[in-house]
């Protein structure tokens, strides 16, 4: 099994193909797929959370740790000393695109109700944040 097979299949709601993932995040309450997987060229896996989650924190929902990220030739780097590889994960568009359309589908709802005469209570309000973040995120990953 290859180390981007061992994390997906530990996921729930993936969806993807070609080396390009998106699934429910393990280390939050995720209503949408929050989590982005794509798998490099090297066969090491990069991961992403765009409600936030640190990586180690992510892994460890699963039972794995950062070194389960790499290919057994790969394992005697060490990137637990940053937590993080140092490279800036590249994702698809199509992944990001289905981020951003999930949070552009919970704003859509929430704006069908004011526009329905219902005032958005506190929890709502904290969501529709929570949903400019995450699109904010993505943007800013399908600028790299
Ligand atoms: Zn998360």
């Amino acid at each position: 099994m290859t180390p981007v097979e061992n994390l997906i299949s530990r996921l729930d709601k993936v969806k993807g193909r070609n080396g390009s993932w998106t699934a429910r995040c393990p280390a939050h309450d995720d209503k949408g797929p929050s989590l982005a997987v794509r798998e490099g060229e090297d066969g090491r896996v990069l991961l992403h959370c765009f409600a936030g989650c640190q990586t180690a924190n992510v892994l460890g929902a699963i039972g794995m740790d950062m070194t389960d990220l790499f290919p057994p030739d790969e394992k005697r780097r060490d990137y637990t000393v940053t937590g993080k590889p140092s490279m800036k994960p590249a994702f698809f568009a199509s992944d990001l695109m289905r981020i951003i359309h999930f949070e552009a589908l919970v704003v859509q709802i929430v704006a069908f109700d004011i526009a329905n005469g219902k005032t958005p209570n506190q929890e709502t309000r904290e969501r529709m944040l929570t949903a400019y973040q995450r699109i904010d995120e993505a943007t800013r990953y399908a600028n790299v």
